[in-house]
């Protein structure tokens, strides 16, 4: 592994395969997670289910005590950001209980053996309520297109754009820009950022060895948001629901590889008629 000129780690095969070990602990992670997640359940119960889930498989959070200052103060006191309706993202895990109707945003990652992963899921809360099921399809769809738009020697501006475009195109939603999509690895947040709008053909090329995340957030409203005097949770303006999807991505010879996909990205690549490209699995 070494770092191009951006400062952006291009692994080496062998540390793509570690990375997917990873990725295959967040799979499980948010499975788990999103199984339990019915009315009644406090967002608590939901991060300690969690917190079992990657002890049993013996991997760490790089969620818990993320943004700890010098003195070990301030940290994110949870192994998954849990974000409830006009939460966009970095809901922390409090005795909140679900409710009926509810939209959950599940971002969750794992370390293991060194190298990191990070996905994130949206679920419906017992009976879905409409808009936001659909707010959670395009969001969805979005990070998808954004993923199949990425292959080797081209540029994260197509993902970028891919993303934009697709959200665009079904109908009046924010897209939020405050946050964005990032490079992964030995680190969970690293360069490149992966916007989710932006220009093709611009923006860092997309090399053999980059593993990065596509995470679209997405608002049945305005994209306008704020930070909450907890100083994580991160909340609509006009208090309109969010949706949040994500998952880690390589780039192979052969085609994609969706790191934190159980099937590997398999599946919906073939729909996408994009070509699969695990390097083992
Ligand atoms: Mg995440
Ligand atoms: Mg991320």
């Amino acid at each position: 592994m070494f770092r191009n000129s951006r400062g952006i780690e291009l692994k080496t095969d062998d540390q793509l395969c570690l990375m997917r070990k990873a990725g295959l602990v967040v799979a499980d992670l948010l499975d788990t997670i999103t199984a339990e997640a019915r009315p009644g359940v406090t967002l608590r119960e939901l991060d300690r289910i969690g917190r079992e889930t990657l002890a049993r498989h013996g991997a760490e959070s790089n969620f818990l005590e993320y943004g700890a200052d010098a003195r070990g103060e301030g940290g994110f006191k949870g192994v998954v950001c849990l974000s409830v309706n006009e939460v966009i993202v970095h809901g922390r895990p409090t005795d909140d209980i679900l409710q009926d109707g509810d939209t959950l945003s599940v971002d969750g990652g794992a370390i293991l053996a060194g190298w990191h992963g990070d996905s994130a899921r949206t679920v419906q809360v017992g009976t879905p309520v409409a808009e936001r099921q659909t707010l959670s399809d395009v969001t969805e769809g979005a990070m998808w297109a954004g993923i199949a738009a990425a292959h080797l020697n081209g540029r994260i501006g197509d993902v970028s754009a891919a993303v934009e475009a697709y959200i665009e195109n079904a109908g009046p939603y924010g897209i939020v820009r405050e946050y964005v999509g990032h490079g992964i690895g030995t680190a969970m947040h690293q360069p490149p950022d992966v916007p989710n709008y932006g220009r093709a053909g611009r923006g860092p090329r997309i090399s053999r060895g980059m593993a990065f995340c596509v995470e679209p957030m997405v608002t049945v409203g305005s994209p306008e948001n704020a930070v909450l005097e907890d100083d994580w949770t991160v909340v609509t303006l006009d208090g309109s629901s969010a949706a949040h999807w994500e998952h880690t991505v390589t780039c192979t010879p052969k085609g994609l590889w969706v790191l934190t996909a159980a099937d590997g990205g398999e599946e919906m690549l073939g729909r996408l008629g994009v070509p699969f490209g695990p390097l083992a699995d």
